[in-house]
């Protein structure tokens, strides 16, 4: 596996996302190529920080009520004939 297949994979090895051969083939590579490394701990560090700052939030009681509410009526609507 070469530096540019392992940095368009970053993200996705960060996340737990790789698997198999290509995952082996990853780790491999960052173990000897300390520029991919760095890559690495970057992006796992970036990762940590949008993890912490995007946790989820309840929706307001309001919003949630009009969501509830929307999507009750839209599913009571007859469905429309698609080949008409
Ligand atoms: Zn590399």
């Amino acid at each position: 596996m070469h530096c540019r297949r392992v940095r368009s994979a970053i993200f996705l090895f960060a996340d737990g996302q790789l698997g198999g051969t290509v995952e082996i083939a990853f780790r491999a590579h960052v173990e000897a190529c300390p520029h991919c490394l760095r890559e690495l701990e970057a992006a796992e560090r970036l990762l940590a920080l949008l993890r912490a700052r995007c946790r989820r939030a309840p929706a307001p009681a309001h919003l949630r009520t009009r969501v509830v509410t929307l999507l009750a009526s839209v599913s009571r609507q007859p469905l429309e004939d698609e080949n008409g």
